[in-house]
């Protein structure tokens, strides 16, 4: 396998660029080239332009702003001999064979031989891709298809030609797994390959069922959403952000590549509508609304959607489903079998779309673990159609069709009263028509907790964690709480995690595979405690954090935390007494708790401390330090990435960052054993405070911005707590304060602010939007 060390993006259009921010997240420099503007007197206006762009994008393309330097402007006229010492070619240029022909002509002229070449066509055939080129072209020649936005969209759909050298394929797979951080599905040379050819059907398949049945769009989002595993924008949501006017074209060309026997037919339609909405400028969240808009002149956020029959916008409406409350209940078999008109519409869409699946094997894939792969990544699918099939029942499901008259796929027949998985003797299998079940084997580096899961009972458990022998000696302490809160359970289960490595194991390893590592400690009892004045109760769970978190820290063997998703205060905090961490590259980090109008209160001010003041590149004695970890704790700052959270010492810079989340739990598992070898627990820091100067200079800058308007009167009141805390209180310069000092200090801090009415306040709206009250 050869190396990819510089990459090339040639088209700095949506998709080109996007690619290039991602090459460059992955510490790899790109040349991004597009075509030089008629008459414009820089000659690469059009990718820098896109590299500005890339950096004011919201989501950002960039993990790292910084990163934005690994990309490098140029134009396909005077920058061609950059190729030559690139390893990797992609041309992500418009979707005309034409343009795609003349721009092979010019990479090959430039690169060197046996760099790899490849396109990010959605609907183009390879082999009309490669027509006319040479061998040598053709052998370095693939498919890499990117999903929008490239950052987030964890599907690589990678398509080999069959003149393609195996070595390529091998080599830009193995970059975007471990590199990118990508899941990578190998797809045959058919029309929109496996996510779309599905993706596109359903999505056809649910715009014009609603239409016919006048299924409001409302309605048909509740069910095609949640209730099937499907991201809660459902269909109409989901095209409104992907935006309309790709749809047509989409559409289109799907009904001109598919053979005449595709079902795909059947349901297509001229998108008149579609194409209606986009002439007058409705082309989604982008435009000036789709199926939804918010109201517009109104006051307030006026949610509005398009009555399918009467084209007009009307006030969005929350549909009370007894199908969707069945589901809930009872599992997507509820939903499809119900009788209310949404039950009808959500088997319609589905009996059509999981048949549909069903029926293209082995024509767009060899197994069905890739197509449900493909399903999950791409379109953000909680479980792949054969997944879905199984927690219908396909013995259930076929006869279903049957009964509805409708054509029953083979593979359906085939699989008889049986599952597409089962587990057998601790092993993941799928069903296959022709070898029966077959194990279902892991790339080289992945480690899942899901896997180990299906080997046997966890050590121990309680309702919001586990602990799990994950092998080699390392002990895993997973949380499995709502959004993985902590809570007395999970406290707990760290208590019995500190007692049980000793015992058999070398190193703890918390990690878990929720959407979530944590969002901190669970407010609610914070709120329900404070409601009863139960002020004991708060302060006793105060205590315990704290002390459990300094016993973590100081525990006779190393522990490495391994978070991906929000980690945000009291789960950060757990992440700061670590003695390393392995971080997910998507790993949002937090302490947010003054946005509750609170502290960070087990001992994230005092880590946070200790971080900046023994920071090596500190500058300017005590202060600075002090007021860096004012202004992150005092904003309530999140890192928007693993990259990020380095500038703000959430993370430390030894500390490690893993781009594919299959591998975290590998490479956190290794950390650890790697510390585990001479493990010494760490001393406790000596650290110096500036004491009550400091805090006035704190009070005096946060009054400052409450008379510029930027501070809330609450906000106030917070910041002087917090205050307290990071002056090290009645300290002074010349001594050194303890850890036992800073942590009391927390609690006070802590204790006097959530006896505030105004924080009562701020925890109720939290809990109760999910945003911060600005009182
Ligand atoms: P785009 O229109 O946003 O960008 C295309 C870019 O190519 C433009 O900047 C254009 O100036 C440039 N270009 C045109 N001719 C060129 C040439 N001869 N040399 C260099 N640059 C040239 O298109 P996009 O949405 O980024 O799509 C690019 C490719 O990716 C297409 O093949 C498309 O099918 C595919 N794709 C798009 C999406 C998506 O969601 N947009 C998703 C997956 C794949």
């Amino acid at each position: 396998m050869s190396e990819i060390r510089k990459v090339a993006v040639i088209g700095a259009g949506t998709m080109g660029a996007g690619i290039a921010a991602h090459i460059a997240n992955a510490g790899v420099p790109v040349v991004l080239l597009d075509v030089v503007p008629e008459g414009a007197p820089n000659r690469n206006q059009i990718a820098e332009d896109a590299i500005k762009r890339l950096l004011k994008s919201d989501p950002a393309p960039f993990m790292h702003r910084s990163n934005a330097r690994l990309v490098t402007p140029g134009n396909i006229e005077d920058d061609l001999a950059q190729l030559a010492d690139c390893d990797w070619i992609i041309e992500a240029v418009l979707e005309k064979i034409e343009v795609k022909h003349a721009v092979y002509e010019k990479i090959d002229a430039s690169r060197r031989a046996g760099s790899i070449v490849s396109s990010n066509t959605s609907t183009l055939p390879l082999a009309m891709l490669t027509e006319g080129m040479n061998e040598g072209f053709c052998a370095d020649f693939l498919i890499t298809h990117f999903f929008n936005p490239p950052r987030y969209m964890r599907l690589l759909e990678i398509v080999p030609g069959t003149a393609t050298r195996e070595e390529a394929v091998r080599t830009i797979s193995d970059f975007a797994e471990r590199q990118l951080g990508k899941g990578v599905v190998l797809c045959k040379d058919t029309p929109g390959f496996i996510a779309n050819r599905i993706g596109i059907y359903w999505l056809q398949c649910s715009v014009a069922l609603a239409m016919d049945g006048q299924v409001p769009i409302e309605e048909a989002d509740a069910v095609i959403g949640r209730p099937v595993g499907v991201p809660k924008t459902g269909v109409f949501g989901l095209l409104d952000m992907v935006g309309l006017d790709l749809m047509p074209h989409v559409l289109a060309s799907m009904a001109q590549a598919l053979p005449q026997d595709d079902p795909f037919h059947e349901i297509y339609r001229e998108p008149e509508l579609v194409q209606d909405m986009i002439s007058r400028g409705y082309t989604g969240r982008k435009g000036k609304g789709g199926f939804y808009r918010l109201k517009p002149d109104a006051p307030g956020k006026v949610k509005e959607a398009l009555d399918l029959e009467t084209r007009t916008y009307r006030k969005a409406q929350r549909p009370k489903l007894k199908s969707v409350a069945a589901a809930k209940r009872g599992g997507p078999r509820e939903l499809l079998q119900h009788s209310e008109r949404s039950g009808r519409y959500a088997w319609d869409v589905l009996s059509r779309t999981l048949s549909y699946a069903a029926s293209r094997l082995p024509e767009i894939a060899d197994d069905i673990p890739t197509v449900d792969r493909a399903m999950r990544l791409g379109f953000n699918w909680k479980y792949g159609p054969f997944e879905l099939l199984d927690k219908l029942g396909p013995a259930w499901f076929r006869e279903k069709l049957r009964r509805e008259g409708m054509p029953v796929p083979a593979l359906l027949e085939a699989v008889g009263d049986g599952y597409f998985y089962r587990t057998r003797e601790g092993r993941l299998q799928y069903f296959h028509p022709e070898r029966g079940y077959v194990d279902l084997t892991r790339p080289q580096g992945v480690l899942l907790l899901s896997d180990i899961k299906r080997q046997g009972p966890p050590l121990t458990k309680n309702k919001s964690a586990s602990l799990w022998d994950i092998g080699d000696g390392v002990l895993c302490l997973e949380f499995h709480s709502q959004m993985n809160s902590l809570n007395p359970f999970t406290l707990a289960m760290v208590k019995t995690a500190l007692r049980k490595v000793p015992r058999g194991f070398k190193a703890l390893v918390i990690y878990n595979e929720g959407e979530n590592f944590s969002v901190g400690a669970n407010i609610f009892l914070v709120k329900a405690a404070a409601k009863l004045r139960a002020w004991f109760l708060v302060d006793f769970l105060l205590r315990k954090g704290q002390s459990l978190y300094r016993d973590l820290k100081y525990a006779p063997f190393p522990v490495v935390g391994a978070p991906s998703g929000m980690a945000l205060g009291g789960g950060l905090e757990i992440l700061l007494h670590c003695d390393a961490v392995q971080a997910h590259a998507e790993t949002y980090s937090g302490l947010v708790e003054t946005g509750v109008g609170l502290v960070p209160g087990w001992g994230g001010c005092k880590e946070m401390l200790v971080r900046w003041a023994t920071n090596p590149d500190r500058r300017g004695g005590p202060m600075p330090p002090v007021l860096r970890v004012f202004e992150t704790v005092g904003l309530a700052s999140v890192a928007k990435s693993a990259q990020e959270a380095k500038d703000y010492l959430f993370l430390r810079p030894a500390d490690g960052i893993t781009m594919n989340r299959d591998h975290l739990l590998a490479e956190a598992k290794a950390k650890a054993l790697d510390l585990a070898g001479s493990y010494r627990p760490p001393k406790p820091p000596e650290i110096s405070l500036p004491g009550p100067t400091a805090r006035a200079a704190m009070s005096l800058a946060v009054n400052d911005l409450r008379r510029a308007g930027k501070a809330t009167p609450h906000d106030v009141v917070v910041a002087k707590g917090l205050a307290l805390v990071l002056s090290g209180g009645s300290t002074d310069i010349t001594e050194i304060v303890c850890e036992g000092t800073l942590l009391g200090l927390e609690r006070t801090a802590f204790m006097t602010l959530v006896k505030e009415p105004a924080t009562l306040a701020r925890i109720s709206h939290t809990l109760k939007t999910g945003k911060p009250l600005r009182n």
